[in-house]
């Protein structure tokens, strides 16, 4: 929701100035419909991939402040939001606790994740097909 692109811009901008993250690379901006719940606008998608000392569970409270500084609003799952920032990897770690599961448990059915991640890791996972992600932005 909003201005989608100074959404992204701000939550890069945070990862950027935190001192315990390094080496921060962006992918290219996509734009891809709803899934779920549709009648919302198209989103807007991207990936950043970076070095940090921050533990797992830090990453965490660090992303969703960003996404509260954000002003993000859920009122429905799945549903509008201003923005939403996901951890896809740790490294290569395994994370199953209550607030935090690494690898994202839904990545490899999602186009919007594995297009834009393909830009900045060697991924061997086929883009699913008929994904309908959309170069918006190219950063490459
Ligand atoms: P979604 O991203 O599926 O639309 P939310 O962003 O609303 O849903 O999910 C919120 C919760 O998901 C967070 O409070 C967080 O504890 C939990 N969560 C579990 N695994 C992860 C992950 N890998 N990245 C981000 N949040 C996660
Ligand atoms: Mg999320």
């Amino acid at each position: 929701m909003g201005d989608r692109e100074a959404n992204i811009a701000f939550a890069e901008e945070r990862l950027e100035a935190c001192p315990e993250i390094s080496s921060l690379k962006k992918a290219s901006l996509y734009e891809t419909e709803p899934v779920g719940y549709t009648d919302q606008p198209d989103f807007l998608n991207t990936c950043v991939s970076f070095l940090t000392t921050l533990g797992p569970e830090e990453l965490l409270e660090l992303t969703s402040s960003i996404e509260n500084d954000c002003k993000r609003k859920r009122i429905i799952r799945w549903g509008p939001r201003t923005l939403d920032i996901d951890i896809i990897f740790y490294g290569d770690e395994t994370i199953d606790t209550p607030d935090l599961t690494v690898p994202h448990p839904r990545w490899k059915e999602r186009a919007f994740v594995i297009v834009p991640a393909k830009e900045l890791e060697d991924i061997d996972v086929p883009v699913p097909e008929g994904s309908g992600v959309k170069l918006f932005r190219s950063r490459i």
